[in-house]
């Protein structure tokens, strides 16, 4: 069992095979002059797969791929073959546009849980946000995934004065269709507009789905990072994730790797325990073992611990380097 000092216990890595991608995010990369790891800089698949091995045997249940685009790293099918041997539960974060190409693959290898990145349903909108004009490929993604079966939630990062006028828009999605809608709080990061100018807190979110739908369920997953609703009688749930305001941290249970191979206790950390170079250097799986242990139990008790105790400022990196 993985322990931390304050007795949680971690059960949930997500894994970041890459800082490349597709898209290019507002919120999330910049536009250009992005310095994207060389590719003997990123972990291997046999280098993952050891230390996922050990993960496993350390009572780690569940792996996220991420990143980047997990989808843009190349064969990555054979590193999910690989991790469905190891974990019960898989699950992938996508923008969706390569997944038409591997998602059979991908459900054959025991990956059928999916959260799709969609922060609007307007073509040009999407085109504004993601500065590539592909609404089609993430809405074919969402056809696809829906009609597969697959467990399928919908990432949208809120952003006041660009998308906030659609959080209705995506609750009714909820209605007819088994989905799950997730709002995101918009986290600042290193760009040049950052995104202090757009955000919208948790509580203003809340407060305007209850003046519409004053009737909401709440409860709130296990474990989770999110805040779950239903109105009642849709089939789907809608849900708000404090990712700035920080106010669940109490629950995580989730460690971090980067494509990089730094192991991160939290989304907030900036000092990880750097494992590329001691997988390279052949250490073992009991050395390995115990300074994994040694580092998860020091994880902090919040996200706002671990800014304070590890950053000087505002330096929040790029989602895309430590794996959204
Ligand atoms: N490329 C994939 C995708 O977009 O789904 C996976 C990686 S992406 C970094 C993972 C998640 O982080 C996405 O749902 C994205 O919307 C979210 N994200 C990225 N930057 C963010 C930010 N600044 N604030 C809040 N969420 C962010
Ligand atoms: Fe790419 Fe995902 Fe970041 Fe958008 S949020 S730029 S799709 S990594």
């Amino acid at each position: 069992m993985l322990l931390d000092q304050h007795g949680r216990q971690i059960k949930y890595l997500r894994l970041a095979v890459t800082d490349r991608c597709n898209l290019r995010c507002r919120y999330c990369m910049p536009e250009e002059g992005i310095a994207f790891a060389a590719r003997e800089a990123l972990l291997d698949y046999d280098e993952i797969l050891f230390l996922t091995g050990v993960l496993s045997r350390m009572g780690v249940e569940k792996v996220r791929l991420t990143g980047g685009e997990p989808l843009v790293r190349r064969e990555l099918t054979t590193l999910v073959e690989g991790l469905g041997k190891q974990f019960p539960k898989l699950a992938m974060t996508t923008n969706g546009i390569l997944l038409p190409r591997y998602l059979e693959e991908l459900m054959a290898h025991g990956l059928r849980t999916y959260n799709l990145s969609l922060d609007t349903l307007r073509p040009e909108r999407f085109t504004r946000i993601t500065r590539r004009d592909n609404f089609e490929g993430t809405m074919a993604a969402l056809r696809l995934l829906l009609e597969a079966g697959c467990r399928t939630k919908i990432n949208m990062v809120v952003m006041r004065g660009i998308n906030d006028d659609e959080l209705f828009d995506f609750v009714e999605l909820t209605r007819d269709e088994e989905l799950d809608v997730r709002f995101i709080e918009a986290m600042p990061f290193n760009d040049d507009d950052g995104n202090h100018d757009v955000f919208l807190s948790y509580d203003a979110m809340r407060l305007r789905l209850l003046e519409r739908y004053p009737d909401l369920i709440r409860d709130q997953e296990q474990g989770g990072s999110a805040v779950t609703f239903q109105v009642p009688g849709y089939r789907g749930r809608v849900a708000i994730i404090p990712a700035y305001s920080r106010s669940l941290c109490g629950t995580c249970d989730r460690l971090r790797l980067t494509p990089r191979g730094t192991m991160l206790n939290c989304l907030y950390s900036t000092q990880g325990l750097e494992l590329l170079p001691l997988l390279r250097s052949g250490i073992s799986e009991e050395e390995l073992e115990s300074l994994i242990r040694e580092y998860v139990y020091g994880k902090y008790a919040s996200g706002h611990e671990t800014e304070r105790r590890e950053q000087q400022g505002n330096i929040f990196a790029s989602m895309t380097s430590i794996g959204g």
